[in-house]
């Protein structure tokens, strides 16, 4: 258990600068924000500091600037939408690591905010310089980390930096990421449930292998069946294959026994186009020249009376081509049968990127118990991986 912001005695934030890692890693198109879930979710970690008295000073990365200050990757864009979601004016630091910058941060009012321009536009933050760290550190009297998203990089601002301020906690995204990830599935209600989909078995074997031994089952969709499909001797047309994966996938089916569950059938087609003509048909049939985009409706029906019924259900990647309708429907019915078993107690989390759009897209986010806002970094920790920016973080 890590020291969360909670345990801090009010004197400790009192006109003190926290700063704040941040994941402000958002979409942006020509200089506007797309999708500013990633601000909402340090809302509630910012507004507590405020009413605390902190001057908070909040850092984050944007894209992936290559070695130095590029204003496409400004974070500049940020401070107007964040301004509109706290209600309260927010500063600029353009230049983190002057001595300027540090004089703002003593002078800034108690319960003031600013927020400190992209720390990928300083050299040695993806090397985790304890130099450059040492130069963050200059802007605040105590660290508070709410970038889950940012947490499986040993970065100067994530990692190098928690060991040189102190104290260093764990902001409420965090708190709440390492909750549902961590403690939920270690200490599951029966049954637990994995779904899991996506476009490569590759990326989810290390999952796989993780959940196995503590889930009663796992239900398996997307274009990840088909790589099973093969393992199992079915032909599967043009479908999303990896053929240097269907060793491997023979072997997981095989230690797994019942625990892993295929799609009986298929929502097929000859190419992936919008509002095409689909066939459902059994997962023996799929015929050469069409490729596998859903589940069949069936099975999608077979999940969801599963979902509803179990005490824990974790899901990560979506049951077919969710973007492109008609393919849509598996992984509608996966997100319904979700929000459903959470109102009957169930506690339902969402990890990965482009599950946590389908449940978005579908109206179900606020449904579920929680949706990880940490892409790569939540499948990592639910890989039963050590996250470097957590792990640098004060013992509770
Ligand atoms: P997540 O980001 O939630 O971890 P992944 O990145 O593993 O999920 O996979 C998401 C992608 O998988 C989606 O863009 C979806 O279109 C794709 N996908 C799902 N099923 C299929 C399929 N049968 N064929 C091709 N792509 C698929
Ligand atoms: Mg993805």
């Amino acid at each position: 258990m890590k020291r969360g912001l909670a345990a801090l005695p009010a004197a400790r934030l009192d006109g003190q600068r926290a700063l704040v890692r941040v994941d402000f890693n958002v979409p942006l198109k020509d200089g506007v924000v797309g999708d500013d879930t990633r601000l909402r979710a340090a809302i509630p970690t910012i507004r507590y500091l405020h009413e605390k008295g902190a001057r908070v000073v909040l850092l984050s990365h944007l894209g992936r600037p290559k070695g130095g200050p590029d204003p496409q990757f400004s974070l500049k864009p940020v401070v107007r939408p964040l301004e509109l979601l706290l209600g309260m004016p927010v500063a600029f630091i353009g230049e983190p690591l002057s001595e300027a910058a540090v004089t703002f941060t003593r002078r800034m009012p108690r319960g003031s905010v600013a927020l400190a321009e992209n720390t990928r536009f300083a050299p040695g933050e993806e090397e985790n310089d304890p130099t450059l760290a040492r130069g963050f550190a200059a802007l605040g009297d105590l660290f508070v980390n709410d970038a889950f998203g940012a947490a499986h990089r040993a970065h100067a601002s994530t990692e190098a930096i928690a060991h040189l301020l102190k104290p260093a906690v764990a902001g409420f995204l965090m708190e709440r990421e390492l909750c549902y990830l961590g403690s939920a599935l270690e200490q599951p209600k029966r049954p637990f449930l994995a779904v899991l989909g996506g476009a490569k078995v590759s990326g989810k074997i290390d999952l796989i292998e993780h959940l196995l031994p503590r889930v009663d089952a796992i239900l398996i969709g997307g274009a990840m069946a088909c790589t099973f499909f093969k393992a199992m001797g079915l032909g599967v047309g043009r479908s999303l294959v990896e053929d240097d994966r269907v060793e491997l996938a023979g072997r997981l089916l095989e230690k797994a026994g019942d625990k892993l569950v295929l799609p009986r059938g298929c929502v097929i087609a000859p190419e992936l186009r919008e509002g095409i003509t689909s066939l459902t048909v059994r997962r023996e049939k799929v015929p050469a020249g069409f490729a596998v985009y859903d589940i069949d409706p069936g099975t999608a029906g077979d999940y969801a009376e599963r979902i509803v019924v179990a005490g824990t259900v974790l899901w990560n990647g979506p049951m077919g081509v969710f973007e492109v309708p008609p393919f849509d429907s598996g992984t509608r019915m996966i997100a319904s049968a979700m929000a459903e078993a959470t109102t009957h107690g169930a506690v339902t989390v969402v990890g990965g990127g482009d599950s946590a759009a389908a449940v978005a897209r579908f109206g179900v986010a606020d449904q579920v118990t929680h949706v990880s806002t940490g892409g790569g970094a939540s499948l990592e920790f639910l890989e039963g991986k050590v996250l470097p920016g957590v792990a640098a973080l004060d013992d509770a």
